[in-house]
C-alpha cells in the first residue's frame, strides 16, 4: 500500500509552494484532503502527480496547482458561503469544504454527482451539498454567495452568478476560448464591477445556457 499522506506532503512542497502558494490554509487543506479517494481506482497511482486526471464521463479531476491557486484566489476566511460549479470528482469541494463554512456544488452530469456525494458522506463532509444540474443558471433559492467558483471552461461569467454574488463577494473561473482560457477574478462592490485576469489554463468545457452550447462541435 502506498504511503498516500507522504505523497500529499511531496504535493505540497514540490509542486504548489515553489509555484508560489503560500496561504497555509490553502497548503494545510491540500496536504489534509485524500485526493486518492476522489480517482477511480485504476488511477490511484497517479492521484498526487502534476496533472489532470481522468474521471469517467468524458470529465476531469483538475491539477493539484490549478485546484491550489483558484482557492487561494478565492481568499476564504472560513466563514463564507460559497457555490462551486463543476462538481466533477468533489475534490475541489471538499478543498472548499475545509476552508468555508457552507459549500453548494451543482453538476451536470448525475453518474459524477452521485459517486462525489458518496465520497463526500464516506469522508463526513457534512457541509457539502451537491445538486444535479445546469450550474451556469447558479442556486437563486440558496443565493447570494460569498464565494462562487467556475472549475470549466466558459467563453464569458454566466450573468446568473454575477447576480447571485454577494456585495464584497470573488467569482474565480477560467474564462477563454475552448482550449485556452485564463482565470478570471471578478470582484463585487457597492462602486460595481471590476474583473482581473490572472494565469492561463485549459479547462473543459462548462455546458449550458451561458456557457457553452451542447451541441457545439469541439
Ligand atoms: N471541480 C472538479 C473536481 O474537483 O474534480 C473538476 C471539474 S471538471 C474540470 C468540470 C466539471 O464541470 C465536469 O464534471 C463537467 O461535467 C461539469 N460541468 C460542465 N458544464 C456544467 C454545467 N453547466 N453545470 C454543472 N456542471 C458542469
Amino acid at each position: 500500500m502506498e504511503d498516500f499522506k507522504r505523497l500529499s506532503d511531496l504535493m505540497v512542497d514540490a509542486q504548489l509552494i515553489p509555484r508560489g502558494i503560500k496561504d497555509e490554509r490553502v497548503l494545510s487543506a491540500m496536504r489534509k484532503v485524500p485526493r486518492h479517494l476522489f480517482v477511480g481506482d485504476s488511477m490511484l497511482h497517479n492521484a498526487y502527480e502534476d496533472m489532470a486526471l481522468p474521471i469517467g464521463e468524458e470529465q476531469t479531476i483538475s491539477q493539484p496547482y490549478m485546484v491550489a491557486i483558484m482557492t487561494e484566489l478565492l481568499d476564504l476566511k472560513g466563514n463564507e458561503k460559497v457555490l462551486e460549479i463543476g462538481t466533477g470528482s468533489g475534490y475541489q469541494a471538499a478543498i472548499l469544504a475545509e476552508l468555508s463554512r457552507e459549500v453548494f456544488t451543482i453538476e451536470r452530469k448525475a453518474l459524477l454527482t452521485k459517486e462525489a456525494e458518496e465520497r463526500f458522506q464516506a469522508l463526513g463532509y457534512g457541509n457539502v451539498h451537491v445538486i444535479t444540474g445546469n450550474g451556469t443558471l447558479g442556486l437563486p433559492e440558496e443565493s447570494p454567495f460569498d464565494r462562487i467558483l467556475v472549475t470549466a471552461g466558459t467563453p464569458k461569467i454566466p450573468e446568473p452568478l454575477i447576480e447571485q454574488l454577494a456585495d464584497g463577494g470573488i467569482i474565480i473561473a477560467p474564462v477563454g476560448i475552448r482550449f485556452s482560457q485564463q482565470l478570471l477574478i471578478v470582484r463585487k462592490s457597492k462602486e460595481g464591477i471590476s474583473e482581473q485576469t490572472h494565469v492561463p489554463c485549459v479547462f473543459v468545457p462548462l455546458i449550458g445556457k451561458h456557457g457553452w452550447p451542447e451541441d457545439e462541435d469541439f
